[in-house]
């Protein structure tokens, strides 16, 4: 301030000294008037210039300016350019934010005060069918037009969420999106979207699990409980005791065979995979399935006629070398396909077991039988748990519904995959193909000196 009143000053005088040498006293008075006038005229110049460049939103190169007009200049760029930097922080926080909610596997939509779409991710776009630069600022009520999401979004209870029909779905092909609206700020509302079609899925198999084995269970269960009580109150001789027993045992091995799958299946599915250093023998394998599959097939045909069972050749069977894995599953895998061939193949047919080496150094375990052949609408279900096609076979035969389960999740487990090709009336062939990288053939077998 001083400065500025001391340039003044000293525009006056230079004005007064000219005034003077020019018009004695009254050309010093007018000499200083002007001197003032210029001054003003200078100093209201250079304010223009800032208020010029203020107005002009600072875009430009700030005036140069002098003195206290200067510093002013100066003091504005510096608060300017802080606010640009916090700006920019705070955008970059925000697209980092916006980053962060769209890398989100939830739905999330921002919603004003007035229900309109202020921002959505990309999942909320997917889950509602919106589009993100189309529907910003539409209403949500108008484009999710469910009537019950409609009450729940006027409603303002927002304590539980809803569960909606996604896009796409279909009787046979349902999807499900549970929705939750959250109140924050000023009446804004925060949507999440949760597709939950698998979730549902897995709950109702978890019940239909639950069901179906209370139901196999309660079957045998039944009958014994009236086996006992037929025992208790009639008044039997031996034979007649001795037969009730008999029919109790199979009912009671029934019980046992289903809890022995129910098990096998637990074990499965809770034990770390296989690993890839134990090494069975498939030539040993392939020996116990045969001879399981000529104790089952004589027992089947009681005294009739038995199947007509075909193994590989001992030399062939030699040649198969080993797979890596467990020797237990492996057993009970291979071991579940030739007993279901000799359980579902009426006496007399037959049935034939190969090991065949692929092109690609992997090996396929198949199972052909002359029976009667899956009809193709159950193909794509016969290795869901409980899944019987022909049931009553099923249980004649001492089947728990349980086996081609096994089979698969064992298959999976050691990297093989289990296909099933049949046609009704046709017989079937059930085979399990196994990874190059899980075999090893006979000569590494007897090169690493392992061979059991
Ligand atoms: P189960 O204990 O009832 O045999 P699985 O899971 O082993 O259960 O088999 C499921 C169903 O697949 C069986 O109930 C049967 O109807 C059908 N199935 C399995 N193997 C054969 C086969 N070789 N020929 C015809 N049907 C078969």
């Amino acid at each position: 301030m001083l400065l500025r009143l001391f340039v003044l000053i000293l525009c006056q005088l230079a004005g007064a000294a000219l005034g003077w040498w020019l018009a004695r006293a009254w050309g010093a008075a007018a000499g200083a008037a002007l001197g003032a006038c210029l001054w003003l005229a200078g100093d209201s110049w250079a304010a223009a210039r800032l208020l010029a460049w203020l107005r002009g939103g600072a875009a430009a190169e700030a005036p140069r300016l002098s003195g206290p007009w200067g510093e002013a200049a100066d003091r504005a760029r510096r608060l300017l350019r802080e606010g640009q930097r916090r700006e920019q922080a705070s955008q970059a926080r925000l697209d980092e934010i916006l980053a962060a909610l769209q890398a989100s596997p939830n739905g999330v939509t921002l919603l004003d005060a007035a229900g309109r779409i202020e921002w959505c991710n990309q999942m909320a776009q997917e889950h509602f069918g919106l589009e993100a630069a189309r529907d910003e600022l539409q209403s949500i009520g108008n484009l999710v037009r469910d009537p019950e999401f409609t009450a729940y979004l006027a409603g303002g209870d927002y304590a539980q969420g809803v569960v909606l029909p996604g896009r796409g779905s279909t009787p046979s092909r349902p999807v499900r999106i549970a929705v939750h609206l959250h109140p924050y700020g000023d009446g804004r509302r925060l949507l999440l979207s949760r597709d939950i079609t698998q979730l549902e899925q897995a709950e109702a198999m978890r019940r239909d699990f639950v069901a179906n084995v209370s139901h196999e269970i309660r079957t045998p269960l039944t009958v014994l409980i009236g086996f006992v009580e037929t025992l208790q109150t009639l008044p039997l001789d031996a034979s007649e005791r001795a037969h009730y027993l008999g029919l109790m045992a199979r009912q009671g091995e029934r019980m046992q065979r289903l809890v022995q799958d129910l098990l096998t299946l637990s074990r499965l599915e809770g034990s770390p995979l296989p690993g890839r250093h134990e090494w069975v023998c498939v030539r040993e394998l392939l020996r116990r399935c045969q001879d399981e599959a000529q104790a089952l097939s004589t027992a089947l045909a009681q005294g009739g006629r038995a199947h007509h069972i075909t193994f590989p050749e001992a030399a062939q069977a030699e040649a198969a070398g080993e797979i890596a894995g467990s020797a237990a599953e492996l057993h009970s895998a291979l071991a579940n396909l030739v007993n279901n061939a000799v359980r579902y193949t009426p006496a007399g047919g037959s049935i034939t077991v190969r090991w065949e080496t692929q092109p690609g150094g992997g090996a396929r375990f198949s199972v052909t039988d002359s029976g009667p052949g899956i009809a193709p609408e159950h193909l794509a279900r016969i290795t869901e748990r409980f899944y019987r096609v022909d049931r009553s076979r099923s249980r004649d035969t001492g089947g728990t519904g349980l086996g081609l389960a096994i089979v698969k999740h064992v298959s999976q487990r050691h990297g093989a995959v289990l296909r099933v090709a049949s046609l009704l009336g046709e017989g079937a062939t059930f085979s399990v193909e196994f990874p190059a990288s899980r075999l090893r053939a006979a000569q590494a077998i007897s090169a690493a000196g392992t061979a059991p």
